[in-house]
């Protein structure tokens, strides 16, 4: 059984879970323990304890601690990379690059430990100079998805433990694996006891002690729009001074297709960015938005794509889309389906899920499924359905894409293909998503920039690269009068 590590030992939990391959549902890669509260408390406190030492730690060695986290995850990027396909559900080659994403983060972040200035300033009063400085925010709880085991993981705990913070981490329940091969990774990188700790364990039992513990300063939080709103209300209503938070929640992402795009580059990014992953990517085309005179043209050749993909057992190297990570995600996935049908878009691709794979493996899986004739007042193209689910919504312009674009309550991620300069600078301005794709997928992002979103999708500063400091530092401003 695989332990949770808590003030620098390796603790067996109130209880234990396993974690399936939904692959092959009656592969059990292993069993992991699960946290108690008074555990998840004794990981604040020990968290607490070590932020002093942590903050002074020199910062030579931090970076090396840092940089050699790093090396190792790039060194065993096909050991990991195996295991996060076999937990998660996503290919091989994209669970082997997640890991190596992983890793360039870590190695980024060893950089950033050294890297940081201040800025000196004049005084208005004479003689007086004033000094900004960046000091660690304390105690950080890190609360991640399933749907990337290690990458999330990896952009949040390398810049809190670069930027001086101790770290209590929570990954989803569903994929532990990963995120304790991480932390079994940090746990020998010469942090001081405490520094960083792993609880793996389920929301209901250690949630609330997580956000409500006074010690903890700051959370950072990517899931599921409901719990984000959670996580907001327990940082601002509970006893105490309120945690600083970040939130990164769901996203319907638009990729605007118009009229004088290149088709293959079109159909590439929409292939990619709405089904690789199997579509459980907050960042996922779920919206196609098309222009009328290479619509029809659009879709036949998204269909032909569509056919020549392989669905199957996410190890497998002739499969290009994994199952969906569990039952219940699969029962969603297809509720969703249901809904479209019966708003009356046409099911132009897929909508079957198959209980048995061609190599007779048990798994959850479903075929990429395509939509067409769809509004964007349906159900289907306003709400987040985290599947290997797309709907085409055809338009008459560009004018009218855009508008159908910035139309949803989400923010995060927008793309557009188009071989004019004019329409790609008038949409790269226009889109109103944090990040905006030219002739691109919506998903699919470097690990060395800014990451996040507007309206519904997220909530505080930026995550990753540079800008990541903004929310692991606080800015202290000295006045100093010789
Ligand atoms: P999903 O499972 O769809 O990714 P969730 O928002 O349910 O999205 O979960 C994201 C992460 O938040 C997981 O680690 C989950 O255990 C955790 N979580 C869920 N509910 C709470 C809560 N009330 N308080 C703190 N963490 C939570």
């Amino acid at each position: 059984m695989k332990l949770n590590f808590i003030a620098g030992e390796w603790l067996a939990g109130g209880g234990t879970g396993d974690n399936i391959n939904p692959s092959d549902t009656r592969d059990v890669i292993g069993s992991y323990t699960r946290a108690t509260s008074a555990q998840a408390e004794m990981a604040i406190a020990a968290a607490h304890a070590a932020a002093p030492a942590w903050a002074a730690f020199p910062v030579q060695q931090r970076a090396e601690a840092l940089e050699a986290v790093g090396i190792e995850i790039l060194a065993r990027r096909a050991e990991l990379g195996d295991l996060l396909a076999r937990e998660e559900g996503k290919t091989l080659a994209e669970a082997i690059g997640e890991v190596v994403r992983a890793g360039h983060i870590f190695k980024f972040f060893a950089g950033e430990v050294l890297r940081p200035g201040g800025e000196l300033l004049s005084s208005v009063r004479p003689g007086m100079t004033v000094e900004l400085t960046r000091e660690p925010v304390g105690v950080v709880s890190i609360i991640t998805p399933w749907n990337f085991p290690i990458a999330i993981p990896a952009w949040t705990i390398a810049p809190a433990l670069a930027y001086g913070n101790t770290v209590v981490f929570k990954p989803a329940d569903m994929v532990p694996g990963s995120a304790w091969a991480l932390a079994e990774i940090l746990s020998r990188a010469g942090l001081p006891a405490g520094a960083f700790n792993l609880v793996m364990g389920r929301a209901r039992d250690i949630g609330d002690t997580l956000l409500n513990d006074a010690r903890v300063a700051a959370v950072t939080f990517t899931g599921s729009d409901a719990t984000g709103r959670k996580v907001a209300q327990a940082c601002v209503g509970r006893k105490g001074p309120m945690a600083k938070f970040q939130l990164e929640m769901g996203g319907k992402n638009p990729l605007v297709v118009l009229d004088d795009a290149d088709l293959d580059v079109a159909v590439n990014a929409a292939i990619n960015g709405a089904f690789y992953g199997t579509g459980q990517r907050c960042t996922a085309s779920s919206r196609l938005v098309v222009t009328q005179g290479i619509h029809d043209r659009f879709v036949s050749a998204m269909v032909d794509r569509l056919r020549g993909l392989v669905v199957g057992n996410a190890r497998h190297s002739a499969t290009h889309i994994g199952p969906v990570v569990d039952a219940s995600q699969l029962a969603q996935d297809l509720t969703y389906i249901a809904i479209g049908k019966n708003e009356g878009a046409c099911l132009a691709y897929g909508g079957e899920a198959f209980e048995v794979n061609a190599q007779g493996e048990p798994g959850h899986y479903l075929q990429p499924t395509l939509f067409t004739e769809t509004n964007n007042a349906m159900r289907l193209n306003r709400e987040e359905i985290f599947g290997p689910v797309a709907s085409v919504i055809q338009v008459t312009d560009a004018e009218e894409a855009l508008a159908v674009a910035n139309d949803t309550e989400f923010g995060l991620s927008a793309g557009v293909c188009t071989t004019s300069l004019r329409h790609a600078a008038h949409f790269k301005r226009q889109l109103q998503a944090g990040m905006v794709m030219v002739n691109a997928p919506t998903a699919g992002v470097d690990p060395h920039v800014p990451f996040g979103g507007r309206k519904g999708s997220s909530h505080g500063s930026r995550e990753q690269g540079r800008y990541a400091a903004e929310f692991y530092t606080t800015v202290k401003t000295a006045y100093v009068q010789p």
